[in-house]
């Protein structure tokens, strides 16, 4: 049967429960065992698929097309398993399924109440699609205090007596802070944070205290007491210089070994770090470097582009690069101060987006980027810019966009039914914005002798999507004349999926997101090769 441990927060956000959450992950995998990793989300939102980046930073796309919180990112490249749907869930999610229901009649007449019914939900989310794995970790997004997390806590407090106690776990991270001002950590908002979780019903069996300096002996005790955990089980963890060296480091505070401890088990296999410690090496050691652009809307979001940042480290890491990330506002982009925002930077990158403003600036960069020979990558969004950008500059239409844009143009880029019925429907054929893009795994058929298939070394692949606009078919013939090949299409040949440039030395539109499917061990092709290319460009512009 599967053990269960629940990872909470308290004091503050972002306290990176979901890399603790990735971390305990692997050092399960290391010593042999299944895992499972899942995010409960207590905002309103059905999913983050219509959530502005700003707000909730990167949606990350499972292979089943869920649109899901970033952390699942983290739990996929930390485990390499790929999500489901079935691994994220949000209170929206949980009442629309609840309201449906209630209309539908399936409640019988009865009053439909937060607990049992929501509750009950909840329970049913955690353990379904559990196959044969040892351990289910499940993350509850938020902060304990919040309004919105009431549902969650109950529902864990009564999962974990279906179970029974020693079947589940509650870990519990905190924030302990540094006071320089009287040179002192101190415990007692993770004393309250705690208090908190109790008058919930809920005992932590682990605390793990987030912190800028170790927690010496003294006050490790005091949380032991107030918090009535453990002296062994309260666990620290400082500030890494680089995510990779998380699992290193609960290692080092034997995290793993507790939660075994707890569930009695004796596993005599310790875990073998050496991948983790090749990569924080790696990470950290390169002494050569290469600057890299995203040129985007969100630049001034970190996690805005989460995903991404992650696939150019891993990029650098098969080329024992460090890759410097330059964020540009592509608002703040023209032609003619061009030069000087790409001063010294070896490849451009332009990621997915939605909207008009700031596309003049994209299609300005690859201009740039096209006529200046250096490495071009675009994702998504960022294909599509290409196309209008070539549209407009080597097949001469020059009011040539997206209809995303509004009507008013030659779209290169369109809705599929557009161009095909000339109709003005949205994919999934309804007015509403979530869930109706082209979402989750599509296979493509990869040109053979193409640049493409050189960094594939396969004829067929399988990418993530998320998008609703298309390039158009109709101009290829047009393109491939001018030098810019469709080098793979979707397998009935009706959707350009990825493009390059011939005699330019790299310059690549996917129209999917290969950032969802790189991990530190198995970094993308397309990164590998797009870093090595910024390398070759370097000192030339
Ligand atoms: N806005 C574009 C579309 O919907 C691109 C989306 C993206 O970059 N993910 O097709």
């Amino acid at each position: 049967m599967a053990r269960y441990i629940f990872v909470t927060g308290g004091v503050v956000s972002s306290l990176g429960k979901g890399l603790t959450s990735a971390s305990l992950a692997s050092l399960l995998q290391l010593r042999g065992y299944k895992v499972r990793i899942r995010k409960l989300d207590p905002y309103l939102n059905v999913d983050p698929g219509t959530m502005n980046p700003f707000q909730h930073g990167e949606v990350f796309v499972t292979d089943d097309g869920a649109e899901t919180d970033l952390d699942i990112g983290h739990y996929e490249r930390f485990t390499g398993i790929s999500a489901t749907k079935s691994d994220n869930i949000t209170t929206g999610a949980i009442y629309s399924d609840i309201i449906k229901k209630e209309r539908k009649g399936d409640y019988l007449g009865g009053t439909v109440q937060v607990v049992p019914h929501v509750t009950d939900r909840i329970k049913k989310f955690i353990s379904g699609n559990v196959k044969n794995e040892d351990f289910i970790i499940c993350e509850i997004g938020g902060t304990v205090g919040d309004i919105e997390s009431l549902p969650f806590l109950e529902a864990i407090r009564q999962f974990s007596n279906d179970v029974s106690r020693k079947n589940s776990l509650f870990v519990h991270l905190t924030l302990v802070p540094y006071l320089k001002a009287s040179g002192e950590l101190k415990t007692k908002p993770t004393q309250h944070s705690v208090k908190e979780l109790r008058s919930l019903g809920i005992q932590p069996d682990i605390i793990i205290c987030r912190t800028e300096k170790n927690i010496p002996k003294e006050e490790r005790k005091k949380i032991s007491l107030f918090c009535n955990v453990d002296y062994k089980n309260v666990i620290e963890t400082i500030d890494v210089k680089t995510i990779y060296e998380a699992p290193i480091s609960f290692y080092k505070e034997k995290l793993d070994e507790r939660v075994l401890s707890y569930f009695n088990i004796k596993n005599r296999q310790s875990p073998n770090l050496t991948q983790w410690k090749n990569i924080a090496s790696n990470v950290l050691g390169s002494k050569k470097s290469v600057n890299i652009a995203i040129i985007g809307k969100y630049v001034n979001l970190k996690d805005a582009y989460k995903s991404l940042d992650e696939a150019l480290v891993h990029g650098g890491i098969s080329n024992n690069l460090k890759v410097n990330l330059t964020r540009i506002d592509s608002e703040n982009l023209k032609i003619k101060n061009m030069k000087s925002y790409l001063n010294g930077i070896s490849g451009v990158l332009i990621p997915g987006g939605f909207g008009k403003r700031g596309s003049e600036g994209k299609i300005a960069a690859i201009k740039y980027a096209r006529l200046n020979n250096i490495p071009f990558f675009g994702i998504c969004f960022g294909m599509q810019m290409a196309i209008i950008e070539a549209a407009r500059n080597l097949l001469n239409i020059s009011n040539a966009s997206t209809s995303e844009f509004g009507n008013n143009c030659t779209p290169v880029v369109g809705l599929l039914e557009e161009w095909q019925k000339g109709k003005k429907i949205l994919k999934g054929s309804d007015k509403n914005l979530g869930g109706t893009m082209r979402l989750g795994l599509y296979e493509a058929v990869i040109k053979k002798n193409s640049l493409i298939s050189k960094i594939y070394l396969s004829n067929k692949i399988k990418e993530r999507h998320r998008h609703r606009y298309e390039v158009n078919l109709k101009y290829k013939d047009k393109f491939e004349k001018k030098g810019l090949i469709f080098s793979a299409l979707s397998p009935d040949g009706a959707l350009p999926e990825i493009i390059e440039l011939k005699d330019h030395p790299w310059f690549v539109g996917v129209q999917f997101h290969p950032e969802f499917k790189s991990r530190p061990f198995t970094p993308h092709p397309l990164f590998s090769s797009f870093v090595k290319a910024a390398e070759n460009h370097k000192g030339k512009n």
